[in-house]
């Protein structure tokens, strides 16, 4: 898979994405990942990529000849998502989308942002890593190559993993732990030492519900609630009623493990 990235800090996106498991990946050949520096695409003796916006105020604005110059020398792999804001959020769906297919590429904004000819006659549509705002796009470029790069067939070691983990099936994944079954005082719950799987997998599904319902209620609604059968399941697993007896909510108990 090819990923292609436009920014005018190529060390921090190349370093970012050339260690650890996606820098394993590219040279294993499972990802493409090219970095183009915008101000290779400069004109100016200043190489400037900005410039103050039409209209007055704070700041300064992408300027879009380098932009246009850089894309269109490289061709890269569309869709080119622009990294912003106001662009669609990423979520896991979306990350698996964009792993299933053959690339895509992002634009990293800085300053203001970019000048919105950019947004509307390059790009092909707007990415947003959450909530909040960034001095840049590349850090959230890291995170949509990270997020996708690692659902890439092959770049995972188990794949299993990607079954497994939170948001596969629209809830949190279950408690992990390892050895030592005793941590001053802590023990691991007895079920998952029982060598019973037929019983872990249970107790395991039943916390996964369990820890959804307190700490992401919203992601219970979006899967239409519980099943019969999962209503069951945490009743016989866990003695936990449902509908819950107590309010859930994201509150900073409900962050507490
Ligand atoms: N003035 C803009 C914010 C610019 S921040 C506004 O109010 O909407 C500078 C750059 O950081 C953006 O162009 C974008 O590429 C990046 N950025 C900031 N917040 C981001 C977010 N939540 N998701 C993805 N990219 C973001």
């Amino acid at each position: 898979m090819r990923i292609d990235v436009f920014t005018i800090f190529p060390a921090l996106v190349r370093a970012g994405a050339g260690e650890s498991l996606l820098g394993k990946a590219q040279e294993r050949g499972l990802l493409d990942v090219r970095v183009h520096d915008l101000r290779e695409h400069t004109t100016d003796v200043h190489r400037s990529v900005d410039d103050s916006p039409f209209g007055g105020g704070a700041g300064m604005v992408m300027t879009p000849a380098p932009v246009f110059a850089a894309v269109e020398a490289a061709d890269p792999p569309r869709p080119l998502f622009l990294l912003g804001p106001g662009g669609r959020r990423l979520d896991q769906a979306l990350a698996r989308e964009l792993a299933a297919g053959p690339g895509f590429s992002l634009l990293c904004g800085r300053y203001e942002g970019v000048d919105d000819r950019i947004a509307t006659h390059l790009c092909d549509g707007e990415l947003s890593i959450g909530d909040y705002v960034l001095a840049g796009g590349e850090s959230a470029a890291l995170v949509v190559l990270e997020a996708v790069g690692r659902l890439v067939p092959g770049v995972m070691g188990n794949q299993a993993s990607a079954d497994e983990e939170s948001f596969a099936d629209g809830l949190l994944e279950h408690p992990q732990y390892t050895r030592p079954a005793e941590f001053r005082g802590h023990d691991v719950p007895e079920v998952l030492r029982s060598g019973d799987h037929g019983r872990i997998a249970r107790w395991r599904r039943a916390m996964a519900l369990a820890r959804t319902i307190e700490r992401r209620p919203d992601l219970v609604a979006a899967r239409g609630g519980l099943t019969d059968e999962e209503v069951a399941l945490l009743a016989s697993e866990l003695g936990l009623p449902y509908p819950p007896a107590s309010p859930t909510g994201t509150g900073p108990e409900s962050l507490q493990t």
